[in-house]
């Protein structure tokens, strides 16, 4: 098949979080299945900094905005190879298109600093929306499939329809639209209206409205011809009041053609066995007894911990991110310093800055037993991964997550609160599960502090305690192919069955 993938971000090009990793991957996953596939991405200022050679194209376009005439030249670049940069290989010629247009995106950060969004961000995105249509009808191919990701692609559905839809190819393309977080919208004031340059019939309940603004997300919803979302847990969950985000009747009125595919991991890039954050070589299934308390130690001494390879560590790596449960994070590690628990914490992080502050105070206060590191590391989340013996996620929601995929990859064993991804991926130790040697890590089901600490002690008791079981499980997730190869199989069924059911959307009037 042809398949264009549009996105605003793409490992190594530009990244905030799980959106970056997928679109960076999944792309050279259907290529390596034999499909065509381009990826179109905004020129950021990460993108020139990504070490990878940029060519100048031929192709450059015009929108017009309100009164203006807004022109964007097109950069032109091969994925690299397994999301990395490097100067050999690619990921199987996935070609790859960016919009440069500087005054929208060559900024410091992809959607805002620490101010807040960027004020433009529906004239951006409204632009980046339209470039790619016009782009992808500059190149002299069929595309079979649209596949746009996140609101900031969300008016691309419409778009195809109602602007381009007697464009040659373009009446029997079929759009994909993946939700990979319901809770970032898009949402804007109906001022910003014109900037999309449709008539204003088109500022309906049918078309981009919404409790009378503008909502990018539920435009895609609404329009396109599959709706997916990154793991079949929150696929439901999203159907209900609680995930919904206010969306879930339409969601619930599209549901016959909504799906959940969960992610995968790179696996050339997170393998403990080749990592090249890694010392002496990493480990696998058969050398984790051995190289596991290696990575350990190494942790221990980077945050400058005691070195002890039978206290349990504990890590992070995320957003910090009211989603993520810090709220019950900082409880429970609060409670575990102050009481003098035998357990090391380590955390890396950066986001809100009230969890800045209240981490950094407890790390000032306990700096034998806690490590922290507020800033964005690659480095150190392989050395986490690596490092820990238990990984915390509990997500009040989680539309996939990968760590804990990392996690189980690395042999370091998640607690995870049952929602989303983290109940698809993790199978919780129950008498049954331990004695079936189907468990690998530990599930919450009280979105709670208490229920934290609980299940941490549970975890900590096995450990201790059951040391084989607690091998077993280590070894049942490390086992577990969470690679791309799996999802891409299953886009591809996606694809096929969304060309054959025909039009989904609603029909722009
Ligand atoms: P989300 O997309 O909601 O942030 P995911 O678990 O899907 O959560 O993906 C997060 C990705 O970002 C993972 O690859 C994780 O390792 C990475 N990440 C998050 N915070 C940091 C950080 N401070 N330093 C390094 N990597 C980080």
């Amino acid at each position: 098949m042809e398949i264009a993938f549009i996105s605003t971000e793409a490992v190594p090009f530009a990244k905030t979080g799980g959106l970056g990793d997928v679109c960076g991957a999944l792309p050279a996953a259907l290529a390596a299945r034999g499909h065509q596939v381009t990826l179109l991405l905004p020129a950021f200022r990460s993108v020139h900094a990504a070490g990878v050679s940029l060519d100048k194209t031929d192709l450059s376009f015009a929108v017009e905005v309100r009164e203006r005439i807004v022109g964007a030249r097109l950069l032109s670049a091969t994925l690299p190879a397994a999301g990395v940069a490097t100067t050999t290989g690619d990921a199987g010629g996935v070609q790859v298109l960016f919009i440069d247009q500087p005054q929208y995106f060559d900024r410091p950060a992809l959607y805002g600093d620490a101010g807040g969004d960027y004020v433009d961000n529906c004239e951006r995105f409204a632009f980046f929306c339209r470039g790619a249509l016009q782009t992808l009808t500059l190149l002299d191919r069929h595309f079979d499939i649209v596949h746009c990701h996140d609101w900031q692609t969300g008016l691309i559905p419409f778009y195809m329809r109602e602007r381009f839809g007697s464009h040659r190819w373009m009446e029997r393309a079929r759009s994909v639209f993946t939700i990979h977080n319901l809770a970032y919208q898009g949402r804007f004031w109906h001022w910003d209206f014109p900037l999309t340059g449709l008539d204003w019939e088109h500022f309906s309940p049918d078309g981009l409205e919404f409790y009378g603004g503008l909502n990018f997300l539920k435009t895609g919803i609404l329009h396109a011809d599959m709706i997916t979302t990154v793991s079949p847990t929150y696929a439901d969950e999203i159907r209900s009041e609680l995930h919904g985000c206010g969306l879930d009747p339409l969601l619930r009125l599209r549901g016959d053609r909504l799906r959940g595919i969960t992610n995968g991991i790179d696996d050339s890039v997170w393998n403990p066995a080749t990592d090249r954050y890694l010392i002496e070589g990493g480990y696998d299934v058969t050398s984790w007894t051995t190289g596991k308390p290696v990575q350990k130690r190494r942790l221990q001494e980077i945050f400058g911990l005691p070195v002890d390879s039978d206290i349990p560590l504990i890590g992070l790596v995320g957003r910090l991110a009211d989603q993520k449960g810090w709220d019950l994070i900082i409880e429970v590690l609060r409670q575990h310093l102050e009481q003098e628990r035998p357990v090391q914490w380590v955390i890396l992080g950066t986001g809100e800055p009230r969890y800045h502050v209240a981490l950094d105070e407890l790390a000032a206060r306990f700096p034998d037993r806690f490590g922290l590191k507020l800033g964005f590391s690659d480095a150190l989340a392989h050395q986490i991964e690596a490092g820990a013996d238990l990984f915390l996620m509990p997500s009040r929601y989680e539309p996939c997550g990968l760590n804990q995929l990392y996690s189980l990859r690395y042999g370091t064993v998640p607690i995870v609160m049952a929602t989303g991804g983290l109940v698809d991926t993790v199978v919780d130790a129950t008498a049954e599960t331990i004695a079936e040697a189907t468990a690998t890590g530990f599930h919450m089901h009280d979105f709670s502090a208490v229920e934290l600490e609980q299940v941490i002690g549970k975890a900590l008791d096995l450990r201790q305690q059951q040391p084989n079981i607690w091998k077993k499980m280590i070894e049942t997730g490390m086992s577990q192919d969470w690679s791309w190869r799996q999802s891409a199989y299953l886009y591809e069924q996606l694809y096929a069955d969304t060309v054959s059911l025909g039009l989904g959307g609603v029909i722009p009037g």
